[in-house]
């Protein structure tokens, strides 16, 4: 069981994100730690997972760079301070102004989705009078054993260029002369905890660097995504995703040529344990069937359960001794998906306890929206309650 500050929680106006600092700077050691002895790696942190301003500030302390998928997340890696030279940025669909903000940050490289995205991207290099450093992102047709709404290395997948067309674009780039190849980009999936997806794509970036060398084509950079996943059912005892597994695994697969830096781009496994929503019970509903816990945070607080059917442990940090029932724990918002869990056992419920929604810090507090004219969730630090 965690512990919570339950006297300086219970004081805030409910839903809020809370996060647990001391466990993200905890994190950010432990991926220290683990990378260490390999010092051609960088790990960027993937700002679409929480783009919180506190959060990022620590995160950049720690060193790392910042993986953006658009203008306005090179815009919060900015505001926090991440160091230009340390920002890749990804995305099918990057607008002009967007490639215009980039070039115009001297960010360190564009992960190139389509050849008329290469197109582009050298005219209004041309026009800023800049060459864009590029990776290109290739689509690896490997599967990721996880949701289907959160695999992005299939054939099917909108996401990179195909493999065959790769020494193709790479030709055309000859006659481009404001965007220069720096290297290959790859990023198959999210949630991912199966140490044998990430060992499938290092067998694919082996045989595309060989198929490279063949052409005597050598790239400085490979960056091989994020995806980590970390675990949902026990946030307590499992703290820490095992990123020892993680990077030993492209530290044994795969064939980096000489020089070569290796780039990973981490989400969730950085910030998803460390961030809870705290929400309130306002009703205890006895249904036809059953009983509702009708909490204040709903679906557009934390969409995940709705839109991925997530798991999230839920506990009653207000009476974690109390005797234990069943519930739904339910928002307030007008759609049946509205639901947090069904059908769990939690410590009973009583109008105006606090309920802790656990392992919510990514694709949480910036996945919210104000549907139903919702005000938008606050948040809190656990450095601010000090
Ligand atoms: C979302 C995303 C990531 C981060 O994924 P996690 O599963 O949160 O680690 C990394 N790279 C790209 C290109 C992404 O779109």
């Amino acid at each position: 069981m965690s512990s919570f500050p339950i006297d300086r929680l219970s004081k805030l106006e409910t839903p809020f994100y809370y996060y647990d600092t001391d466990l993200l700077r905890q994190t950010l050691s432990e991926i220290r730690r683990a990378t260490q002895r390999w010092p051609h790696f960088h790990v960027h942190y993937a700002v679409k997972a929480n783009a919180n301003a506190r959060l990022l500030s620590i995160i950049r302390e720690a060193g790392l760079g910042a993986d953006c998928v658009s203008g306005g997340e090179i815009e919060a890696a900015r505001q926090a301070l991440f160091p230009p030279q340390g920002i890749v940025y990804a995305g099918v669909g990057k607008a002009d102004w967007e490639i215009r903000l980039a070039l115009q940050t001297g960010i360190f490289c564009f992960n190139v989705e389509s050849m008329a995205e290469l197109e582009v991207i050298d005219q209004i290099a041309a026009h800023e009078q800049r060459v864009a450093s590029v990776c290109l992102r290739i689509n690896p047709d490997v599967g990721a054993h996880t949701h289907a709404n959160i695999t992005t290395g299939l054939a099917e997948n909108k996401f990179g260029i195909a493999m065959s067309d790769m020494l193709p674009v790479i030709d055309r780039m000859r006659s481009m002369h404001h965007v220069k190849l720096v290297g290959l980009h790859f990023h198959i999936g999210s949630q991912i905890l199966d140490m044998g997806d990430f060992e499938a794509l290092c067998n694919r970036v082996n045989e595309l660097q060989h198929l490279l060398e063949q052409r005597h084509i050598v790239l400085s950079h490979i960056n091989v995504g994020g995806g980590l996943g970390v675990d949902y059912q026990h946030p307590d005892r499992v703290l820490l995703p095992d990123f020892d597994a993680y990077f030993r695994t492209y530290a044994r697969l795969l064939r980096l040529r000489p020089g070569q830096q290796l780039h990973f781009e981490l989400g969730r496994a950085v910030v998803a344990q460390c961030g809870s929503l705290i929400t309130r019970v306002l009703y205890v509903k006895q249904g036809a069937h059953k009983q509702f816990a009708i909490v204040d945070a709903g679906m557009t607080d934390l969409i995940r359960p709705a839109l991925y059917q997530a798991y999230h442990k839920i506990e009653n940090i207000s009476a974690p001794e109390a005797p234990r029932e069943t519930y739904d724990v339910v928002g307030p918002i007008c759609e049946s998906s509205d639901v947090f869990a069904k059908q769990i056992d939690l410590p009973r419920c009583q109008r105006g306890q606090l309920l802790a929604i656990r392992s919510a810090g990514a694709y949480g507090e910036i996945m919210a929206s104000q549907y139903n004219c919702r005000r938008l969730p606050g948040s809190v630090t656990a450095d601010e309650l000090r």
